[in-house]
């Protein structure tokens, strides 16, 4: 079923409660074909023009769900929201960006989603609509599944706000060329609101908002000067951020007395290190 737009999409789905939306289909079908997924129908997202691009709202942007990644890469757009930009062009190979969506990348909730630690540092949310109309709710509450996506209910648009100022999103993988994050870093400043805002992404089920680290740095700004710092608090701040966001394992229960404390396993260290690493050239480079 190919709906034109996003009303006949929610009747098409009321009428088959057990069809499944589908956008660009680089997740749903890799599922579908490795047997993990039976859809008993599918209602295609690809021909509603209402949400393949952008609007302005109050200081905002609404986002179409339909936005491809490629389309998020594109000059243009990086203008408007420059981490979320650099995600986009962090998605995957070619194919992957052309074709996968915002919206999918969402409703995916995948902890290596490229957009998702951008739209917690962003503090953006989601229009949901459904059979009894429309309702908004955080990103962030979609994606601890305090507020989730209701059944019939279609993920719309994004609203996130244009902030006019630095903003920063880096990737760690364990390869070169394109891959799954192993580590992903969203930092935006927040000059209206003289605030640093940053999220870790998968290194946990959901971004990490790592809140007293960006108030601490963000009351070291000079933010009617020039906004510039140490490099020593940059690197204090990569290290905050990952050891909040990296917290040490649980102890060994087998081992109460703690013989093995301070050796931290060589992936954690890694991993924290790596964070560490991400965070503090993210602010270096919203700040320069
Ligand atoms: C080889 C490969 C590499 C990848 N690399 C990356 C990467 O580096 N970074 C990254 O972030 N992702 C990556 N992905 C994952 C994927 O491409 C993205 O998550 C993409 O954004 C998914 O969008 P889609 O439109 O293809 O979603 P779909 O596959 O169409 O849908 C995914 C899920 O979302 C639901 N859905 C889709 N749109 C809506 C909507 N509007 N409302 C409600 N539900 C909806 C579907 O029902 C389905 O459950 C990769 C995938 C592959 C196969």
């Amino acid at each position: 079923m190919l709906p034109a737009s996003l009303d006949e999409a929610v009747a098409a789905l009321a009428a088959m409660p057990t069809a499944v939306p589908v956008a660009g289909g680089t997740d749903l079908m890799a599922a579908v074909n490795s047997g993990l997924l039976r859809p008993a129908g599918l209602v295609g997202l690809g021909r509603i023009s209402e949400i393949r691009g952008w609007q302005y709202a109050d200081g905002h942007a609404l986002l179409g769900a339909g936005l491809t990644h490629a389309r998020m890469g594109r000059p243009d757009f990086a203008a408007l929201i420059p981490a979320l930009a650099a995600a986009a062009r962090a998605a995957g190979p070619p194919q992957i960006r052309n074709a996968g969506t915002l919206g999918g990348n969402i409703a995916s909730a995948a902890p290596t989603g490229d957009a998702l630690p951008v739209l917690a540092a962003l503090e953006a949310s989601v229009v949901l609509t459904g059979p009894n109309g429309s309702r908004e709710v955080p990103v962030s509450h979609l994606l601890t599944g305090m507020d989730p996506l209701r059944p019939g209910e279609l993920l719309a648009f994004v609203r996130a706000p244009l902030l006019h100022a630095p903003q920063v999103f880096l990737k760690a993988t364990a390869r070169t060329g394109p891959g799954r994050a192993m580590a992903s870093v969203a930092l935006v400043l927040d000059p209206a609101r003289r605030g640093v805002r940053c999220a870790v992404g998968a290194v946990a089920p959901m971004p990490l908002r790592p809140l007293e680290a960006e108030q601490w740095v963000a009351s070291l700004i000079d933010w009617d000067g020039a906004r510039t710092l140490d490099p020593r608090v940059c690197t204090a701040f990569g290290d905050y951020v990952a050891m909040a966001c990296i917290p040490d394992p649980v102890g060994d229960p087998a081992d109460p007395a703690g013989q093995d404390a301070g050796a931290l396993p060589p992936a954690v260290a890694h991993l924290r290190r790596t964070v560490a690493a991400l965070a503090r050239r993210a602010l270096g480079r919203a700040l320069s």
